[in-house]
């Protein structure tokens, strides 16, 4: 059996940039369908900065579009940085706008009632994976368990494993629900529009052209596994894009759709995995005692919760998971074990009696 030292499962934006991160290593990434291709093939891949208060996710997402748009650039990836107009939704926007503009970090200019940051870039997923190259094998994992390394599908054999799966999952972990969030957007180069195509928009969607595309995206739907792209949602795209530019003509050539997955509290969800049974020596993490040490299990780590900007947040994400796999180095609010705290104090008490049930 080929064994490998980082087994990567899940081949959307997050496990392409960990795999690329661990390519020093005998790496390998694993994808049922191909590489970038659910909801990573989806995404319009805007890289647009997030405009609210100065709380510590719009720091993280914002700071993370600086750090994506500069290494999508570092690999000769083309970030089409033309800028972007975010603008307030309704009446009520407009009044939270003004509150906000003290708060925002990042270089920006006042445009027609909202907020330019010339930062703004959009980047191809088809270019993305043309231009990241990383050891992949096609294949559904259907099988995981572990002896001295982890066996995968009785066929691979890893000293490490990451799961990347999106919204799916291969490995039940009790305190790690991801849901998704379906989306679809579309595309056409056969459009009339009315408007400055030389920057791009977001209002209640984004709008950009590139190339004499015109790109608009996306919408978000919770709890719809049975969601699937549909042309409804795309005439309600086409709506909303018209409060941004005047789109007179606009036919139809592509809708893309996805489940984006996202983490209860919309942070990315990253790290090492803890060994729920330690809740059996360390009662005390029920009542809301936080423990000096963790039980993790060994090599098995999570890449996941993208959420609805995974081309910049995929890039954070998988730069400071390879520091803590190889450096130790803290996760911060990134670190999966935020949800274990959580879970334990929601669900550990039964969870202890279940255990003690079964004796
Ligand atoms: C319509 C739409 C528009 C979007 N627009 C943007 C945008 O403008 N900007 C932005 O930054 N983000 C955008 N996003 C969000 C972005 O697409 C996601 O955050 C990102 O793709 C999530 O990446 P991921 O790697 O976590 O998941 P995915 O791309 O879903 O990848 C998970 C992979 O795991 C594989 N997998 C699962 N189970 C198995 C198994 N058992 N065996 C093998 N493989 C398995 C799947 O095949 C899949 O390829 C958009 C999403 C949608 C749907």
């Amino acid at each position: 059996m080929k064994c490998f030292d980082f087994v990567i499962i899940g081949g959307g934006i997050a496990g392409l940039l960990m795999a690329y991160e661990l390519g020093e290593f005998n790496t390998l990434l694993i994808d049922k369908e191909g590489i970038l291709k659910k909801a990573s093939g989806a995404a319009g891949a805007f890289l647009f900065p997030k405009v609210g208060f100065n709380t510590k996710y719009t720091e993280f997402i914002n700071s993370g579009i600086v750090e994506a748009v500069n290494f999508y650039k570092s690999v000769g990836i083309n970030t089409n940085t033309k800028g972007v107009l975010i603008l307030p939704r309704d009446k009520r926007d407009i009044e939270k706008f003004k509150k906000y503009e003290k708060e925002i970090t990042l270089p920006f200019k006042k445009m027609d009632g909202g907020f330019f940051f010339e930062i703004g870039s959009v980047v191809d997923p088809s270019e993305v994976r043309e231009k990241i190259k990383v050891n992949f094998k096609k294949m559904e994992v259907k099988k995981i368990y572990k002896r001295k390394n982890w066996i995968i599908n009785d066929e691979l054999e890893a000293k490490n494993l990451i799961l990347a799966t999106g919204y799916e999952s291969v490995i039940d972990i009790p305190y790690i629900k991801i849901r998704p969030i379906w989306g679809e957007r579309i595309e056409s180069s056969n459009y009339k529009a009315d408007g400055n195509l030389d920057i791009f928009y977001h209002k209640n969607c984004s709008v950009g052209e590139i190339d004499g595309v015109l790109k608009i995206g996306a919408t978000h739907k919770r709890d719809c596994l049975e969601c699937r792209e549909n042309l409804e949602e795309a005439y309600e795209l086409i709506k909303k894009a018209n409060e941004i530019i005047k789109i007179e003509e606009f036919e139809i050539e592509d809708i893309k759709g996805g489940f984006r997955a996202s983490s209860i509290d919309y942070f990315p969800v990253i790290g090492k995995i803890i060994n729920i049974e330690m809740l059996l020596e360390h009662k005390h993490i029920v009542k809301g005692e936080i423990p000096k040490e963790f039980d993790y299990v060994d090599g098995l780590y999570v890449i996941n919760g993208m959420g609805a900007r995974g081309f910049s947040n995929a890039v954070v994400c998988a730069r400071a998971l390879k520091n803590h796999i190889l450096e130790n180095k803290d996760l911060g609010i990134l670190d999966s074990k935020r949800l274990f705290i959580k879970w334990a104090r929601r669900e550990g008490e039964k969870f202890l009696k279940e255990i003690n049930a079964k004796g």
